[in-house]
């Protein structure tokens, strides 16, 4: 999976502004431009010797991106944005096919995020050849085909480019480690136990957990792992007493809809353990179709944690929460989270049953979602299913600081877990 994930290109690489092999600008390895590659017309390199680099990796996509070119049926000329999206759901639809065997999830992303003028939605495949975008000087990753396109596009960009640099600057620092990002508080913990309450916004958390080195960007980078363990923190603190929480031996969280993400931050979970210090045993279950199906993993704890006796246990269960809860393996949770789950859109029918089992077991439970739009329509969800809300498409505080671009709609952004919804039981 870590392979996978190396894989993956950076916005720069995508853009065209960094060597799709060592990532460098022009300016940064020192040649006059990158060279493109000149079969897909979308890849670019510092030197041969970075294109023969990547050739094994490239070679396959290279010749579907040529022939999704050439197919002269999936290409008509998009005016307007809606347009565009057709036709890259189109394109996307025949990478299948065109690579013959499913396209990753990197090779989805370098179509999605390909350079396109901001104005017209011309993209690098339909340029003439001696025409190039004109990317944004400061961010670089937003372009304009012509000059007259940026005078049109330059105000609106101006107010968002400082967003652009942050995605961009995040993007660098994952991409950096291996797609991780996971960047944390050090291995300390409060010895005087005043969770709860938590700290009042991200700045006083990494303040009060000690982490004064975090320049702001890895703050940033941080806070999207930290993300779910502090969002499951104040979901605890909303359900449970202080007594209550700090009398618990053991602590049971259920991640529904888990997938890599979640698998990847895991090791930020461990955070749990730090800010509330009494528990022995943390046991986080992970229920999902996109996920390992392996049983039971005991994972590390830092020294700290190890010399308290803590232990830390992982469960995946590899299908629907209903079938979960019919199993022998079945544990009750002090908390349910789903992540940016957008049941309102997405396998509706499939998160039905499995709100319906939260409910009349009488779990406590935290749904986030990417914006206020989507939190109102899963809530509105929730609500039709007879669930007791505590929080309704409320701000979270603990939301991800990363701006994540939206591919389909022009200088939209969302964050990971931007608003949350806290239910338990039936109304
Ligand atoms: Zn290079
Ligand atoms: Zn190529
Ligand atoms: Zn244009
Ligand atoms: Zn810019
Ligand atoms: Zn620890």
């Amino acid at each position: 999976m870590k392979q996978d994930l190396r894989k993956r290109k950076t916005l720069l690489q995508i853009k065209g502004i960094a060597c799709s092999s060592c990532c460098k600008t022009s300016h940064e390895a020192n040649v006059p431009a990158l060279l493109r590659c000149a079969r897909c017309r979308m890849s670019y390199y510092c030197s041969k010797q970075c294109q023969k680099i990547d050739f094994p990796d490239h070679k396959h996509f290279c010749l579907a991106l040529y022939d999704l070119a050439n197919l002269e049926e999936s290409w008509w000329p998009c005016e307007g944005e809606s347009e565009w999206n057709k036709r890259i759901v189109q394109h996307i639809r025949l990478l299948d096919d065109l690579l013959d065997r499913p396209a990753t999830a990197a090779e989805k992303n370098f179509l999605f995020f390909q350079p396109k003028c901001q104005v017209c939605f011309l993209t690098p495949l339909e340029l003439t050849s001696p025409q190039k975008f004109i990317p944004c000087s400061n961010c670089r990753v937003v372009a304009c085909c012509s000059n007259e396109h940026w005078d049109i596009h330059r105000s609106k960009h101006q107010a968002l480019c400082k967003t652009y640099e942050q995605v961009v600057e995040c993007d660098m620092i994952q991409y950096e480690r291996g797609g991780e990002g996971v960047l944390w508080a050090p291995e300390t913990w409060d010895k005087s136990k005043s969770f709860p309450p938590l700290p009042a916004d991200w700045d006083a958390y990494f303040a009060w957990r000690k982490a004064p080195s975090f320049i702001p960007k890895y703050a940033r980078v941080a806070s999207h792992s930290l993300s779910g363990p502090l969002t499951v923190l104040e979901a605890l603190e909303r359900f449970y007493k202080k007594n209550t929480l700090h009398s618990l031996e053991e602590l049971v969280i259920h991640i529904l809809g888990a997938a890599q993400f979640e698998i990847m931050s895991l090791m930020a979970y461990e955070e749990l353990m730090h800010v509330l210090p009494d528990f022995k045993t943390l046991r986080m279950v992970l229920i999902g179709f996109d996920i390992p199906d392996s049983k039971n993993v005991s994972v590390d704890c830092c020294s700290l944690c190890t010399e308290a006796k803590r232990t830390r246990n992982i469960v995946f269960f590899k299908g629907a929460y209903h079938e979960y809860v019919q199993s022998s393996e079945f544990l009750t949770p002090h908390l349910a989270v789903g992540f940016n789950s957008g049941l309102y859109e997405d396998d509706t029918e499939l998160w039905m049953p499995t709100v319906h089992c939260l409910i009349e077991k009488d779990i406590p439970c935290v749904f986030t979602s990417y914006s206020k739009s989507e939190a109102d329509q899963d809530l509105a969800t929730i609500k039709g299913w007879g669930a007791k809300i505590y929080a309704g498409a409320k701000k979270n505080k603990w939301k991800s600081l990363v701006p994540i671009v939206e591919p389909m709609i022009v200088d939209k952004f969302f964050h990971n877990n931007n608003f949350k919804t806290l239910f338990k039981g039936r109304l």
